[in-house]
């Protein structure tokens, strides 16, 4: 079979949450590994269903599922009364589903949300919650589609995420792209006003810090540590709380580079103090 071809069978059957715990940046990407050779038992909230119909599709042998158990239908829910509108979880989402601005409270759209739990961690005050899916929506898991109409309803749900979510990619990379070209304005600006050197000429430590005392002050500087420190550690409780109930080598992984944060930020404290 034509490698494309079996990447995209494979992307159908897998729940398209895009929660990234099979240790992939998504399903496509966990589809590519799984074409090249990959396992296919790594998907939590495909379940059974989706390794069987995996091994059929790739005449695989059945083997059970690597997390402890499988992730249910659910959805995410702000505890709005405790939102500091830092959109955070704004950031997290892979396929749009909470709406809110910035200092304002944010709300999670229901029949767009994956319950892919990305948000829970980056949330600073911890007032994401994740709830069961309630029985008006389709759910996008695996073993949970009984009936053809159902069957049918998932599969177009599971195409709806799907391009929700490479949308979101071709517009945070043009976001990206814009805010790059805008920085280097920013930095031929200042050589013009012979702040810095130009930018043909590597910047040096001293133009950084030119920069720096121009952009910000110490005292902010010093705001926005303090915050990042107590929001990495924030973030590690709730991932270790995650990892003893899923025990995914994603979450695990998530567990070791936020020790190393918390690590970093204290340490970026300190040194600013
Ligand atoms: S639903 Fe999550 S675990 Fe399953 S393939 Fe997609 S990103 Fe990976
Ligand atoms: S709202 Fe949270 S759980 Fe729902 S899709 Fe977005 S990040 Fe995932
Ligand atoms: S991360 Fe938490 S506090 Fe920040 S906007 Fe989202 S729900 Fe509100």
């Amino acid at each position: 079979m034509h490698k494309p071809n079996l990447i995209t069978l494979i992307d159908a059957l897998l729940p398209q949450t895009q929660c990234t715990k099979c240790t992939y940046q998504g399903c496509k990407p966990y589809a590519k590994a799984i074409a090249e050779g990959e396992a296919i038992n790594k998907c939590p909230p495909g379940g059974e269903e989706t390794i069987k119909a995996l091994a059929t599709l790739l005449d695989r042998p059945v083997i059970p599922l690597e997390a402890v158990k499988p992730i249910p239908a659910q959805v995410a829910y702000i505890k709005e009364g405790q939102c500091i509108g830092c959109t955070k979880c704004i950031q997290a989402c892979p396929v749009d589903a909470i709406v809110g601005a910035a200092k304002l409270m944010h709300t999670v759209i229901a029949t767009e949300c994956t319950g892919c739990e990305l948000c829970v961690i980056p949330c600073p005050v911890d007032c994401i919650e994740m709830l069961p899916l309630p029985i008006d929506i389709t759910p996008l898991t695996g073993d949970s589609a009984h009936t053809k109409p159902q069957r049918i309803a998932r599969q177009l749900k599971r195409d709806h995420a799907r391009n929700r979510f490479e949308f979101r990619h071709k517009r945070l990379a043009r976001l990206e792209k814009q805010k790059q070209l805008e920085h280097q304005a920013r930095l031929q600006r200042l050589a013009e006003d012979g702040i810095v050197k130009p930018l043909a000429n590597k910047q040096t430590i001293s133009d950084k810090v030119k920069i720096k005392q121009i952009t910000s002050t110490l005292t902010i500087e010093q705001k926005r540590l303090k915050i990042d420190a107590a929001m990495a550690q924030v973030a590690l409780k709730k991932a270790e709380k995650q990892l003893q109930q899923y025990n995914t080598p994603e979450l695990q992984q998530q567990v070791e580079l936020l020790k190393v944060k918390v690590a970093e930020t204290e340490r970026a404290l300190i040194n600013n103090q």
